[in-house]
């Protein structure tokens, strides 16, 4: 069984063609970049042969970017479309649906649902699945929501403070997000340590980031909230921030409602709190070591946010077993790992600064006798996809 896995993003789309009856073998993987650009960039690599093609090519929308894609598959990696089972997307949010769906009229709406809540993922999503939908009329289209391991959360954790009818009647509350990286962090953690009963912080962190609590293979509570502009800092992404900035910046400040709501869309987190430098920690990190003190306070206020919050779960679970970093970031970034963890000895949290300088997927960071574990790990949402998918395929 061949399922494609999709990942859109606004001006990205990236792919993964797994064979699910052998071993989860990757047999074709994929994307492309800057679409709606210029001049976007197209990449392939078929696995089957060896063969890889990387071309810049002219993407208006996703649409031709999904042709491309196909036109490679059928190249020589699958001999016609109904070799796909299925399309799974790690969609990101739905009004009053969670779990694995298939993509009907219903759910689609139900995303268009919350198109405000998440306005940089939602409709990007539509768009494209309107577009798959058109070029694979045959094959079934499912989506794995962000939203659904958070289910468990309780309410002390999911209720926000507002009069509670309100709460009920629009569906306001904290869902969370990232759940397919989150649950691939999780379960490889249980493996590695092998044990269930593990008190967990999961590190997310990518231009999109969030922590999360996971008690015994469940989430508790986590940094994203109603929407994804929450948590920790994001890339150009507001993270916590009081509400009544937006009431002053309207009221006192002569800013438009759309104004601040750009303004916290697009020009916040990294980016705003650099002064504008970048929304990627690679250049904030290097302005900062050449003195820039905007970007000098992002990278001390984004690592704080993680430090405060690995506090907060381990209070919030009792102890702490491991803590856990994936994403981009927590990949690659040993500066946030590091000022992220310094000074919690107290919680038994002891980074080893030779293995984080030298860190690889995979690796444990934790000094030799440490009583937590620090793990970073290349984390795998697309095959996290690919099974639930074949899940409900199977199931009907
Ligand atoms: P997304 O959340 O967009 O899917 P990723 O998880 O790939 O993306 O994370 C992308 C982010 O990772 C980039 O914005 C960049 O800030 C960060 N990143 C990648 N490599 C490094 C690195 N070596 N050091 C610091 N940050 C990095």
């Amino acid at each position: 069984m061949n399922i494609l896995v999709c990942n859109v993003g606004s001006t990205s789309l990236k792919y993964q063609l797994f064979d699910m009856a052998h071993g989860e073998q990757v047999l074709a993987a994929g994307g492309a970049e800057r679409v709606g650009g210029a001049r976007s960039l197209f990449y392939h690599r078929n696995n089957r042969t060896g063969d890889s093609v990387q071309l810049e090519a002219v993407f208006p929308t996703h649409r031709e970017a999904i042709c491309a894609m196909l036109e490679h598959l059928l190249a020589g990696c699958i001999e016609t479309l109904e070799e796909i089972a299925c399309v799974g997307f790690k969609v990101v949010h739905a009004k009053g649906v969670t779990g694995v769906q298939f993509l009907t009229e219903d759910v689609l709406q139900a995303m268009a649902d919350f198109n405000a809540v998440a306005p940089a993922h939602n409709p990007p999503y539509l768009a494209a699945i309107r577009q798959f939908q058109s070029l694979m009329p045959a094959t079934p289209m499912i989506g794995a929501f962000e939203t659904a391991f958070h289910a468990q959360i309780p309410p002390e954790a999911y209720l926000y403070p507002i009069p509670i009818e309100l709460s009920e009647q629009y569906a306001i509350r904290r869902y969370g997000f990232h759940g397919a990286s989150l649950e691939y962090l999780s379960t490889w953690t249980a493996k590695a340590m092998g044990r269930e009963d593990l008190k967990l912080v999961c590190c997310h962190l990518g231009g999109s980031g969030s922590l999360c609590a996971v008690k015994n293979g469940v989430s508790i509570d986590t940094t994203m909230g109603m929407g994804l502009q929450c948590g920790v800092l994001q890339n150009n992404r507001i993270g916590d921030m009081d509400p009544y900035i937006i009431f002053y910046l309207v009221e006192e400040c002569g800013m438009s409602l759309q104004e601040v709501k750009t303004m916290l869309q697009t020009k916040s987190g990294l980016y705003g709190l650099s002064g504008g430098v970048s929304n990627d920690l690679r250049d904030i990190d290097q302005a900062a070591q050449a003195g820039d003190v905007h970007c000098q306070n992002a990278v001390k206020a984004y690592a704080y946010g993680i430090k405060k919050y690995i506090g907060a779960y381990t209070a919030a679970m009792g102890c702490l077993d491991a803590v856990v970093f994936g994403g981009g970031i927590g990949r690659n970034s040993a500066t946030v790992r590091g000022m992220a963890l310094e000074g919690l000895e107290c919680l038994g949290v002891q980074l080893d600064p030779e293995k984080n300088a030298h860190a690889r997927g995979g690796m444990d960071l934790s000094r030799d006798g440490s009583p937590v574990r620090i793990y970073v790990v290349d984390t795998n949402e697309e095959i996290i996809v690919a099974r639930k998918a074949k899940a409900l395929l199977e199931k009907g």
